[in-house]
């Protein structure tokens, strides 16, 4: 959408029959904030996905517990001060789709559904006309999933915004491994570690406004959770239910099992054991009357998915050659304006990690504004603006990385007791933030929310917090130990003579 808005002849290959399609496993639902509304204000969709989202002030959850008892509480994690959209991917994906095919875009977008792209290579371009004897081109074979019929393509400009498994990001990977002159580990993933890592997930559907046995609803605009008990017969830790809200009350609404990856739940794949072990571990449900045999079936059959560790691949722009390419395929209606040849990655295919934050949708539309502007200020030279995409973005692309590690791994209560502790250093950060606003940041879950401040600057506050709070702990024992050192002989005089 933003290239076409500058007039660029725009091809995307999307490997689904649909660009907005369903997969039961991805139907997650996404939190549009402030940074994706930057993009949203862009293109005229922020009053769409006001109306197809639920906007939330604040995150109130209905928590209910196996003998039904329905208790609200509102989260501390959400700033009240800034609205969040709430709404499935496919009504997301949906809303850019419409848009897509509105009369101003159409003209300069060709969208290739079931079309996969099944090898990129990096080869010398056959113009005599070209300047420089090293320069290149990219090529990417697409090939229809459903014929098998391949096509030849010759982007000037070929973005990577293909997901986590990006084979635009391996292609490059295997480029600088071949390219003497640059480093071979310039496209490989940095990973780091987080505790919700490799925490599996599966997504049930459920029907809309489920309710319970004793009559309590679920109504789809709100938050709710079905805390678990032990199943009995497979035994592992308890399980949980999250469901996030969805505004549509027609539709059916998800529900996301998310455990350790050794959870015997795992194990389950036929419909009549998974039965069982849910009227066991939510005894508030009446699941037979709820999921129809088939959807459990389905649920039980289905292999889920894995967080990935939060990642980020440590290059992101790649000129293939300072010129671009020649021939018919490149051709755009300002084909002149547009100089060079590059390789870009977006979203998921530079940066992923597990859903944490919610920022996963939010840092792919934002690296869409900032590439923006930096197409802007280069006047569509990419030997300009590919490396200065770069320089921009991916001190951010690594901090999101690392803030995702810490910002709030354990909402899943995969280890209640870390759990714990975790929410009451939250709070205690929250006081101490309150009562020195100068010298400590926000938690860091609340000032990512904050689109007017990078990431980088999130991760540096909050580095700089924490070397602060560590001070002041210091600070602190070290002042309760002195006090004990000055007591301590007086409390002991007392107590003796107390006892004589
Ligand atoms: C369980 C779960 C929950 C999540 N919850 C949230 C959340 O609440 N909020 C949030 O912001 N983010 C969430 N995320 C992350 C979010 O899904 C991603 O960050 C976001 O979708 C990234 O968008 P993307 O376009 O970069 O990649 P994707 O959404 O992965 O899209 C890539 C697209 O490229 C297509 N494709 C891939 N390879 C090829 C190929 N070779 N040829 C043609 N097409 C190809 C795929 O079919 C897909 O349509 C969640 C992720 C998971 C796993």
């Amino acid at each position: 959408m933003m290239l076409a808005k500058r007039g660029w002849n725009v091809t995307v290959a999307e490997r689904h029959a649909q660009v907005s399609y369903a997969d039961p496993d991805r139907s997650y639902v996404y939190a549009i904030d402030g940074r994706g509304r930057v993009f949203t204000d862009a293109y005229g969709l922020t009053p769409k996905l006001a109306e197809a989202g639920v906007d939330t002030k604040a995150v109130e959850v209905n928590r209910v517990f196996p003998n039904g008892k329905v208790v609200n509480a509102r989260q501390v994690i959400k700033d009240e001060a800034r609205i969040v959209y709430w709404l499935p991917r496919m009504n997301f994906v949906r809303l850019l789709e419409y848009r897509v095919k509105e009369q101003d875009m159409a003209p300069y977008i060709t969208l290739l559904t079931n079309t996969e792209a099944s090898e990129i290579e990096r080869l010398p371009t056959n113009s005599s006309s070209s300047s420089s004897s090293a320069a290149q081109q990219v090529q990417v074979t697409l090939r229809n999933t459903v014929t098998g019929n391949t096509q030849r393509f010759v982007p000037k400009l070929l973005l990577g915004c293909d997901g986590m498994n990006s084979l635009v990001r391996q292609s490059m990977q295997h480029w600088a491994a071949a390219d003497s002159s640059s480093s071979s580990s310039r496209f490989s993933m940095a990973e780091y570690p987080s505790l919700s890592t490799d925490l599996r997930f599966k997504v049930l559907q459920l029907p809309p406004n489920p309710a319970m046995k004793d009559g309590t609803v679920l109504r789809n605009p709100s938050f709710c959770l079905l805390a678990g008990q032990k199943s009995k017969s497979i035994g592992g830790p308890p399980l949980r239910l999250g469901l996030l809200p969805i505004k549509d009350e027609s539709v059916g609404r998800t529900a996301n099992l998310i455990t350790l990856p050794d959870h015997p739940v795992w194990g389950v794949s036929d419909a009549a054991k998974l039965y069982k072990v849910f009227e066991e571990a939510f005894p508030q449900a009446d699941w037979r009357a709820l999921v129809p045999e088939p959807v459990m079936a389905k649920f039980a059959a289905s292999q889920g998915g894995q967080f990935p560790a939060p990642q980020h691949s440590r290059g992101m722009a790649l000129l293939v050659a300072p010129e671009s390419p020649p021939g018919p395929a490149a051709a755009a209606p300002d084909a002149a304006a547009v100089k060079g040849t590059g390789v870009l990655l977006l979203g998921d295919a530079a940066h992923c990690f597990p859903p944490d934050l919610g920022q996963g949708v939010n840092s792919a539309l934002e690296d869409v504004c900032v590439l923006q502007r930096e197409l802007d200020a280069a006047g569509d030279d990419l030997a300009q603006a590919l490396p200065a995409f770069e320089q921009q973005r991916q001190p951010d692309s690594e901090a999101l990385a690392k803030l995702v590690q810490t910002g709030y791994p354990l909402q899943y209560n995969q280890y209640p007791l870390l759990r714990a502790v975790w929410s009451a250093r939250f709070i205690a950060h929250m006081l101490v933030h309150k009562l020195l606003p100068f010298a400590i940041s926000p938690p860091l879950f609340l000032m990512i929310q904050d689109p007017s401040r990078r990431y980088s600057s999130v991760l540096a506050a909050t580095e700089h917090s924490k070397r602060v709070l560590a001070g002041l702990a210091v600070l602190l024992v070290g002042a309760v130990a002195v006090l004990l050192q000055k007591l301590l002989p007086k409390l002991l005089k007392v107590f003796a003579a107390g006892s004589a």
